[in-house]
């Protein structure tokens, strides 16, 4: 078995994802959500039950990194994991797919970020995630702006005061909005109008749900490329799934059944 924990769990679309991939494979296993608060109890539990390994998401990705035996490239520079595998032993390593889903959603929008300036919106983990990513791929400059100053120190990015936010906005190429803002089917307390689609090529609002988030909906009247992000979850499941199974992940089977849940069509 394998799964994803974390506290509230209820929205989660990964099961659906993955057990689309599951079933597309043929593989005798499931992917089940679990509710927990203590992340370190749930995966003894797990452990007990031979799991292959597991997601973890809100609030206890920091602590996925912490109490990991060992940690990947992309988990030991971000400072949070969101994928955990069960090893031999008492191991257990430590990895995070966020950033193939923000160059996927990127990619998916027709844009590679080398050699682009690049803004990101809030400095989470998603936003971190989002910022080692960018820099990752060659971004000619990663700026990152997030409402309480202090959480951007130490993400990596150039820091953009929140009063110099439009300022940025207007020089940004690519624009990654990682704040939770919109979940709940809120504005945008992004200054669209400042974007123009003579520089931005791509906005991608990771924040996802049933329709369209308002970001997304602004940006695409201005004719600029832009996606929520229902295909960055995917592209950083199907990483998740491979490495799980150590096998290729049925990437269109997953995607068709993430949009489904949605109620919307994938094209
Ligand atoms: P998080 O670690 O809790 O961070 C939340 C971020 O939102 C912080 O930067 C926070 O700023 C900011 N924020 C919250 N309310 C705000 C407001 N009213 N105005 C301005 N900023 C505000 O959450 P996360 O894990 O980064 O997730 C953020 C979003 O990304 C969620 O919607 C999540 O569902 C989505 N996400 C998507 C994917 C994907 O694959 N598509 C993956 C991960 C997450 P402060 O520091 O000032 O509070």
């Amino acid at each position: 078995m394998c799964g994803v924990i974390g506290h509230p769990i209820g929205h989660s679309l990964s099961p659906v994802i993955h057990t689309a991939a599951l079933e597309h494979d043929g593989r005798d296993a499931e992917y089940v959500a679990m509710d927990a608060v203590d992340l370190r109890a749930e995966l003894e539990r797990l452990r007990s039950l031979d799991a292959v390994g597991v997601n973890v998401t809100i609030p206890h990705k920091r602590t996925a990194w912490e109490v990991a035996s060992r940690r990947s490239h992309e988990a030991e520079s971000i400072g949070a994991a969101n994928t955990l595998l069960f090893e031999a032993g008492e191991s257990l390593a430590a990895h995070n797919t966020d950033p193939v889903g923000v160059i996927g959603g990127l990619r998916d929008l027709g844009v590679e970020p080398s050699g682009l300036p690049c803004l990101v919106v809030g400095a989470g983990g998603s936003g971190r995630a989002a910022v080692w990513a960018l820099a990752s791929a060659g971004a000619s400059r990663v700026m990152v702006a997030n409402r309480t100053a202090g959480r951007a120190e130490g993400v990596g990015g150039e820091i953009v005061e929140w009063e110099h936010l439009d300022d940025a906005l207007g020089e940004a190429e690519v624009v990654v909005h990682a704040t939770s803002v919109g979940l709940a089917g809120e504005e945008t307390f992004l200054q669209v109008s400042v974007l123009s689609p003579m520089k931005c090529r791509a906005v991608l609002d990771l924040v996802y749900g049933r329709d369209e988030t308002d970001l997304v909906r602004k940006v695409g009247r201005l004719g600029i490329p832009t996606a929520d992000g229902l295909g960055a979850l995917v592209h950083q499941a199907a990483a998740a799934y491979e490495l799980f199974w150590d096998a290729p992940a049925p990437f269109e089977v997953m995607m068709r059944a993430a949009f489904r849940a949605t109620g919307r069509r994938w094209h």
